[in-house]
């Protein structure tokens, strides 16, 4: 039986943290002031509070300047563009995040794409995500960034690889299709138009599940020594967090998989801190 590499994120997590960390400390050296964060919340969505929670404590631990703007649910498409306007004019502002989703009332698609792809922190509107299509971006979509760093840790080299990404969403399938292509792997992109996803997961070296289907693949899904990360996250009935694969015997059948929770999870909010710290670098250099 072949050996099994559990892709522990919460380790590469921490190491991406210490290495921000040290990078912090030049940046301040080198800038004389912190790079910065803006989070626009709108509402009082308990699970957007959370995660803007999340985001808070993570800056405010690596030292970032951050602010969170809280907005009410009731304010006017034209208020809130204003709002962002000011944001983008504001030199000392080095990353934008609107948490999404937005109220209904809201345009969201306009809202977004107003952000420049220069303080785009979540590499989500399409001048970053052409950017990264045309080779490099500054900041690219943070899981899927965040998948990279797993494989990079863990030394699996990707260039010549078969991959399959499953999902190709703009936030998550996409950008981590586009980034596997751009380190040289040779990349499928199924979805749910797929005419049996299996065929093409069963000859992949490195599978990416981003399908967000509960234990829709299963350890016969894939090859015998594939890399398997699974980006899927959902609560099942005991509250417990499960995954896009299915993890029974995925030991015995592949070389190393991400668990979940503990795999992809922790990498997310460790890239948006990456990216803040890349952005304000871009800019800085860039003259502004
Ligand atoms: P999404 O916007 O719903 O996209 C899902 C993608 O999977 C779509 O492209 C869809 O195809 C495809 N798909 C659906 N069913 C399929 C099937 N049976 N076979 C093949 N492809 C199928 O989801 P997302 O935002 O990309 O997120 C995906 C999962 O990752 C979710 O579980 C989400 O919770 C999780 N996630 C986790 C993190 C993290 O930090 N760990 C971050 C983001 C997302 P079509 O395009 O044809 O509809």
């Amino acid at each position: 039986m072949q050996n099994f590499t559990l892709l522990d994120g919460k380790k590469v997590a921490n190491s991406v943290k210490a290495e921000l960390l040290s990078e912090m400390n030049q940046f301040q050296q080198k800038w004389g002031r912190k790079p910065s964060l803006h989070v626009v919340l709108v509402g009082e969505d308990p699970a957007s509070k959370i995660y803007v929670g999340h985001k808070e404590k993570m800056a405010a631990e690596l030292g970032y300047q951050s602010q969170v703007w809280r907005v009410p649910a009731e304010i006017t498409q034209k208020d809130l563009e204003l709002h962002l306007q000011k944001l983008i004019a504001d030199p000392l502002v080095d990353g934008i995040l609107v948490q999404l989703p937005l109220p209904k009332s809201l345009n969201t698609d306009r809202i977004m794409q107003m952000i420049p792809f220069d303080k785009d922190v979540d590499g989500l509107t399409a001048t970053a995500l052409g950017a990264l299509a045309a080779g490099s971006a500054p900041a690219v979509s943070c899981t899927p960034a965040g998948v990279m760093e797993i494989l990079k840790y863990y030394k699996i080299d990707v260039k010549g690889k078969n991959a399959v990404v499953v999902g190709r969403s703009q936030i998550v399938g996409k950008p981590m299709a586009l980034l596997l292509l751009n380190a040289d792997a040779t990349v499928t992109v199924c979805h749910s138009r797929t005419t049996d996803v299996r065929s093409f997961t069963q000859n992949a070296d490195i599978v990416v599940v981003a399908a967000g289907k509960k234990h829709l693949l299963s350890a016969d899904d894939f090859k015998e020594g594939a890399v398997v990360i699974d980006v899927g996250m959902h609560r099942d009935e005991h509250n417990k967090l499960q995954g896009d694969v299915n993890p029974a015997g995925i030991e015995k059948r592949v070389a190393a998989a991400t668990p979940v929770p503990g795999g992809v999870g922790p990498m997310t909010i460790m890239m948006l801190m990456k990216n803040t710290l890349r952005l304000a670098e871009f800019r800085l250099k860039n003259g502004q």
